[in-house]
């Protein structure tokens, strides 16, 4: 028998009736010239999905596809009216059509008539995207990007295709050996990056730094086992720099393979990146990478929504779920062999509900070791309820704006604290507990902000019915103001009255934040207000622990001694993270149950407390391994 998957495919269907067939990665495409078959194959196709288990799509062949301005008016008639489309967007070497949409579910009613239509009428494949209610530049630089290479995009996706399915049908060999290597986040938060080693495969979970600034920043990539000549994939759990700090360094030296995420994944780390280069550039820093690294990645960059099972490998299968730490956070189910073994990535989670997102998901087909974080895993670590943070929070602004008449200052990471304090702000001053005043959203902030309500989908009901309803978007809420220069800042800081101030980064090691403290810091009437974790060595550490005398440089420059008399405050109920018992019932509720545990980014003590605390309540088998520790799982 072949082992060319496409060859069994053609072997199913009428003879000639495809022209030719590509991958897009795990997917197969098919093209046909017979506009009829484009339009009544479908029991053919779906017969063979059945029989394959493998996701295939038939399109149009290029050649009999409507001119695209002939094409572009005839969705315009036939959309209904109230739909408010926006761009039109032909992508000609795949015979697809986007069409943005204020209101895409206009255009998916009554079964899909409309889409149906126009694959009738166009012969075009479309497909529906919501217009991004605030307009970011940054979504649409990446867009272009993935266009302006789309013949160098296909064919990526077709050798990533190939790799996939290298070997299909090949005869299963017996047993089969899985292996990680911890090149980061063991016993140590950030810089998460674990090498996924089996007998077919080498897959990297994440590739992060430790942003605090320590010493050991980057992921252990001279480990023996670690060639990036052979490496398969990398998958991102999530956006934050301390589990994608690292990536485009491996596209600086020539790895070329995919990189699996979700959308809003892709477009937070591409503008995160961007930024982090930047910030290293006028610090004089030697950059780690450059722009044409961070475009490189993008262009790699496979999108998988949650819930969608993918191959990625012959021996690997994926899918993502809720993980409940920030928009797209990911809880990656890593299924290796035929029924070998599965695995849970689970990267950060919280499991409680946040303004923002639903709890990280925890029931499996099947699991059995589970990788969780420790970052609040030690005993004491038990956080305040957010309905008691939330009413602190409000006090504390209160005290500040109304009775000092001064300012609030408020670093954060540029995405989920930021959004999540964004709606909690809203929702303060919707139900009178709080004073309208302006909130400054520094930059980079207001541009996560735009992705949110891009990706209204990866958000919790609450929110996206609220994004829905324009008049009732809480991004869209008057009181925020975006800021964007320096300018502006210095403006904010000498003329401006009591406001509130969102800025990065949330440690305040570069960035805007830095700024700012470093005019607002010396103010008895000022406030700054902690709600991220402070990474050990970093200047938000230093400050919140209370030390006074600090020396702070502000974009590279000279460090200057700065004299802190505003009041710090820290509210850790706001974080994205689980707290020890959200940790611990994670595990208890975990369906099924796995028989092994891992616990890694946390401190050393509290990645062993939690494994320990696991052991004793469950009786589950656990290890908190060390950077360079390699555990055998089969
Ligand atoms: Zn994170």
């Amino acid at each position: 028998m072949s082992d060319n998957i496409i060859k069994e495919i053609l072997k199913e269907l009428p003879k000639d009736i495809i022209s030719f067939a590509v991958f897009e990665g795990a997917n197969i495409v098919l093209y046909t010239k017979d506009k009829d078959f484009f339009i009544n194959n479908q029991q053919d196709i779906k017969a063979i999905v059945d029989k394959i288990k493998k996701r295939i799509e038939l399109r149009p062949d290029p050649s009999v596809c409507m001119k695209e301005e002939k094409a572009e008016k005839l969705i315009r008639e036939l959309a209904p009216e109230d739909a408010e489309l926006g761009n039109i967007i032909f992508d000609p070497r795949r015979s697809c059509v986007i069409i943005e949409s204020e209101k895409p579910g206009q255009l998916i009613t009554n079964r899909g008539a409309f889409l149906q239509d126009i694959r009738v009428k166009t012969s075009w494949v479309p497909s529906v995207r919501r217009t991004p209610v605030i307009r970011s530049k940054i979504i649409e630089d990446i867009r272009a990007v993935l266009y302006a290479n789309s013949d160098d995009r296909r064919e990526f996706l077709n050798r990533t295709g190939e790799r996939v399915y290298n070997g299909w049908l090949r005869k299963k060999k017996e047993g089969g050996w899985i292996r990680l290597s911890y090149l980061g986040s063991g016993r140590q938060v950030g810089r998460s990056c674990i090498l996924l080693q089996t007998d077919e495969s080498r897959i990297l979970l994440d590739c992060g730094i430790d942003p605090s600034g320590t010493d050991d920043a980057y992921p252990i990539l001279d480990a023996p086992e670690f060639k990036i000549e052979d490496l398969d994939a990398v998958i991102i759990s999530h956006a934050h720099l301390d589990h994608v700090g690292f990536l485009p360094y491996l596209f600086k030296f020539g790895f070329r393979g995919p990189v699996y995420c979700n959308e809003p994944t892709r477009d937070i780390m591409a503008l995160s990146l961007i930024d982090f280069v930047k910030i290293q550039n006028t610090e004089h820093e030697k950059p780690l990478y450059g722009m044409d690294d961070i475009r490189e990645m993008i262009k790699h960059t496979i999108c998988i929504d949650y819930d969608e099972v993918h191959d990625i490998t012959p021996d690997i299968r994926i899918t993502f779920h809720n993980a409940g730490h920030i928009i797209g956070s990911s809880v990656v189910h890593i299924h290796i062999g035929n029924g070998l073994h599965n695995l849970v990535y689970s990267a950060d989670i919280k499991y409680g509900k946040t303004r923002l997102l639903d709890p990280a998901v925890n029931k499996f087909t099947r699991v059995e070791t589970l990788m969780m974080e420790a970052t609040y895993g030690g005993k004491l670590n038990m956080l305040p309820s957010r309905e008691e943070a939330e009413e602190e929070f409000a006090k504390m602004i209160t005290h500040t704006i109304m009775e000092k008449k001064g300012k609030v200052l408020v670093p954060v990471l540029g995405v989920g604290r930021a959004q999540e304090i964004m709606l909690i702000l809203d929702m303060l001053v919707r139900e009178g507990k709080l004073d309208k005043v302006p909130v400054y959203i520094d930059g980079m902030v207001w541009d996560m902000t735009a992705i949110h309500t891009a990706y209204p989908e990866y958000l919790n009901a609450e929110v996206r019915k609220q994004i829905f309803q324009k008049d009732n978007n809480p991004f869209l809420n008057d009181m925020f103001v975006k800021v964007g220069s320096s300018k502006e800042r210095t403006d904010i800081v000498e003329n401006q009255g009591p406001c509130i101030i969102l800025a990065t980064s949330g440690m305040l090691v570069g960035g805007a934040s830095v700024e700012y403290f470093r005019h607002l810091g010396e103010d008895a009437k000022n406030s700054v207000i902690f709600v991220s974790y402070q990474g050990e060595g970093s200047l938000g550490r230093r400050v919140q622990r209370g030390e006074k005398m600090l020396m702070v440089s502000v974009n590279g420059r000279k460090p200057e001694q700065i004299d802190v008399k505003a009041e710090i405050f820290t509210i850790d109920a706001f974080t994205g993270h689980s707290d020890r018992n959200e940790l611990m019932n994670y595990v208890k509720r975990c369906q099924p149950t796995p028989r092994k545990i891992l616990t890694n980014h946390g401190e050393a003590s509290r990645c062993l407390d939690l494994a320990a605390s696991i052991h004793r309540s469950f009786g589950i088998e656990t290890v908190a391994p060390r950077n360079l520790d390699a555990i055998r799982l089969r």
